[in-house]
């Protein structure tokens, strides 16, 4: 079910939503802004839901026609933007599909919802278009809007709109849900959580992967050989590791976990905590080499090449940064 009490964390967006409607405030225009995984899409779900409920309720009652459509995905009056290319979402689809279907009233429910995911992905042109919209919308109508990079809006739609920002999922949580609810061991359980750093749907995402030990493997192979291998071998390696679901900025988190089990181990000695503890004797071996400032060093070259690989700077260039770096701090 796609209700406000299924959710995992966020919290305070929930309380802030049920006080919006409680008191009848709810605004007609949201960002809601975190990263990708993080909870943004069913967030926006049980609000779309909660708030189409024919009972008008703080939760949804889950029984009425309109409840029973949000279930499946088919509430007339939820629509969410679609786009055909992967890499940006035109002033013509913004314009199809909201901006001139927006005084239509709602079919059957009270608000008419719509929801722009990776609103980032919006063209100058299609938010500019958008925000006359934004500025009056009619009374029956709620724009969402989500996105991973608030950086890439507009000021000026940003400005309209109420940001609520994703915070992390607290560990425990994380822990729980992947210990009762997909029945993780310990050991894996808590590899996911440490990875996920506050992520749940990332956390799911390696935990449900059929080749979880062969990603951890590959990841492995590459950090011990690291010092013995050249920079273009190394990036042909990371290229080739071709996981179903995971995405590059994941295998370089991948890495900073083993850089973490480095620090832990020098600044601990003690290998209980370690994440790749079956590689004790590697970690041992590397964390009596590099001092803590080339830990923090490898660690922020690492964080620099997910933001490059995120504002799209070719993968070589990204990669061959950091591996250098990774390089000078053996
Ligand atoms: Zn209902």
């Amino acid at each position: 079910m796609i209700d406000f009490t299924e959710i995992i964390g966020h919290e305070d967006i929930i309380k802030h939503f049920k006080k919006s409607i409680e008191l009848g405030q709810v605004s007609q225009t949201y960002i809601i802004n975190g990263e990708n995984g993080s909870g943004k899409k069913t967030l926006t779900r049980a609000l779309a839901k909660t708030l189409q409920c024919e009972e008008g309720g703080t939760e949804p009652c889950n029984h009425c026609k309109s409840c029973l459509q949000s279930e499946t995905g088919n509430q007339p009056d939820v629509v969410w933007i679609t786009h055909d290319k992967p890499n940006f979402i035109s002033v013509d689809e913004i314009r199809e599909q909201l901006i001139n279907d927006i005084d239509i009233k709602p079919y059957s429910s009270r608000y008419k919802i719509y929801v722009i995911n990776d609103a980032h992905l919006m063209r100058p042109e299609a938010q500019n278009a958008l925000l006359k919209t934004i500025e009056e919308p009619p009374a029956y109508a709620i724009i969402i809007l989500l996105t991973e990079n608030m950086e890439k809006l507009l000021p000026t739609i940003v400005s309209r709109c109420i940001v609520l920002n994703i915070k992390p999922v607290r560990e425990n949580d994380i822990m729980e849900y992947l210990e009762t609810v997909l029945h993780l061991d310990n050991e894996r359980a808590r590899f996911c959580m440490d990875f996920a750093q506050g992520n749940l749907g990332k956390a799911i995402r390696l935990a449900s992967s059929e080749d979880y030990r062969e990603i951890k493997e590959d990841v492995v192979r590459v950090m011990r050989k690291l010092n013995d291998m050249a920079v273009d071998d190394v990036i042909f390696a990371i290229k080739n590791m071709n996981h179903n679901k995971l995405k590059v900025g994941d295998y370089i988190d991948l890495m900073m976990m083993w850089y973490r089990d480095i620090l832990m181990l020098k600044v601990t000695g003690n290998p209980g905590r370690l994440m790749f503890k079956e590689y004790v004797g590697d970690i041992k071996k590397q964390s009596s080499h590099i001092s803590y400032e080339g830990i923090e060093n490898v660690i922020k070259a690492m964080d620099k090449a997910k933001i490059r690989l995120e504002a799209n700077v070719n993968f070589d260039i990204a990669m061959e940064l950091m591996l250098l770096t990774m390089k000078e701090n053996k």
